[in-house]
């Protein structure tokens, strides 16, 4: 197979753990007889500075060209002085995943056994660590209705964002969900606010209709987005595939994140209904974290999210499961051996982002 792949490194962090995540990428394809092509792209403040947009033309042009994105980060404390809409974040990575249509927003919170010390959680409450994932609506809900902020006839402001879902935006990513589950312990938890929301009580009915007639096999549960927040923290390992709309998603997906050690070891995938050459999902993939500026440019960044974002693009992009399995391991490998960054170091001698490179590049 012939692997084309667009990458944009991003920010601060963002160019160092892709600095390692490629070379783990062109070993992994080597090994197995595929080719790659890849061209890297200045995304986020980068594209700013270089470019004068965050998203540059050229970048966008180079993604449409790809199978895949493979993205890194951006944003951070040199550009938060621009108005909002300009901010790198704001002005790329939400166009990007509205002009890709990436609706699903897949996060693997897996906490290893090796790291549970690293889990501000017990270790009596997670004995056998946390295998979840999360599924979050990525292009509707809050984010994406109308907003307005307007000053009143009596001088008072007022400001409103609207949450709109559609039916069949709801059944788009109930798919998703229906298949990660399958291929997991089959069981979904639906997160909303029912008691409340009228967008949840559709959420709950289509669902919950959609399971019903076409994944009977699969196990169906609701809780309330304030019980989900308690219980992700006090059993987490209670869920198996957690499906949300985006706002809910974006807060619980960071609270999952927390639970299982470090952002610095969850990646993440954003997937839409576009295929790519080898007929799967277009996706982009990136680590859950951000531009982390504050440990930027002192070889401290945990590359790990960043290699594991390489494995779910090889899995959903390519069907590539074996290589995707292969770079798991490697880095479970290096993290069990006791190799490890500062954020997941519990205090032990950490080794810097280079040197972690290296030993998951060993084990693969
Ligand atoms: P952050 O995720 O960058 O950092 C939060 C904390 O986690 C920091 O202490 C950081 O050092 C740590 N951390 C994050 N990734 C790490 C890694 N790989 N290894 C070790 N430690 C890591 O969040 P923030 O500080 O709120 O945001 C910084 C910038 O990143 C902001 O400009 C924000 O807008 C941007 N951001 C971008 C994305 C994205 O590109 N998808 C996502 C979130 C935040």
């Amino acid at each position: 197979m012939h692997l084309k792949i667009a990458i944009l490194p991003g920010d601060y962090i963002g160019p160092e753990v892709m600095a390692v995540a490629i070379p783990v990428l062109e070993n992994v394809l080597k090994k197995s007889g595929h080719t790659l092509e890849y061209s890297v792209h200045d995304v986020g403040g980068a594209g700013i500075d270089n470019h004068g947009k965050a998203l540059p033309d050229s970048t966008l042009e180079a993604c449409r060209a790809a199978d895949a994105i493979l993205f890194g980060s951006v944003g951070g404390p040199k550009w938060e002085k621009l108005p909002p809409k300009e901010q790198p974040e704001r002005a790329s990575l939400l166009p990007l995943r509205k002009h890709f249509r990436l609706f699903a927003n897949v996060r693997p919170g897996l906490l290893l056994k090796n790291l549970i010390e690293t889990s501000p959680i017990r270790p009596d409450r997670i004995p056998n660590g946390v295998d979840m994932v999360c599924i979050r609506e990525l292009t509707g809900g809050l984010y994406f209705g109308a907003k307005s902020t307007t000053t009143l006839a009596d001088g008072d402001i007022e400001a409103i964002d609207t949450m709109v879902y559609r039916k069949s935006e709801i059944e788009r990513i109930t798919d998703v969900a229906i298949a990660t589950a399958r291929a997991r312990r089959k069981h979904i938890t639906l997160v909303d606010k029912a008691n409340v929301l009228e967008t949840s009580v559709l959420w709950r009915k289509v669902v919950g209709d959609r399971i019903k007639a076409t994944a009977p096999d699969i196990t169906l549960a609701f809780i309330y987005i304030d019980n989900a927040a308690m219980q992700m923290v006090l059993k987490p390992g209670q869920f198996d595939v957690v499906l949300t709309e985006n706002m809910f998603g974006d807060i619980l997906s960071d609270e999952m994140a927390v639970v299982c050690g470090s952002l610095g070891m969850m990646a993440s995938a954003s997937l839409g209904m576009d295929i790519n050459r080898h007929g799967k999902g277009y996706g982009l993939y990136e680590p859950s974290g951000g531009t982390a500026p504050d440990i930027a440019g002192q070889d401290k960044a945990n590359p790990c999210a960043q290699v594991l974002s390489v494995a779910l693009m090889l899995r959903h992009s390519f069907g590539l499961e074996a290589e995707a399995k292969a770079i798991e391991l490697a880095v479970e490998k290096t993290v069990a051996d006791g190799i490890r960054t500062a954020d997941i170091a519990g205090g032990a001698k950490a080794v810097g982002t280079k040197a972690m490179g290296q030993a998951i590049l060993a084990r693969l």
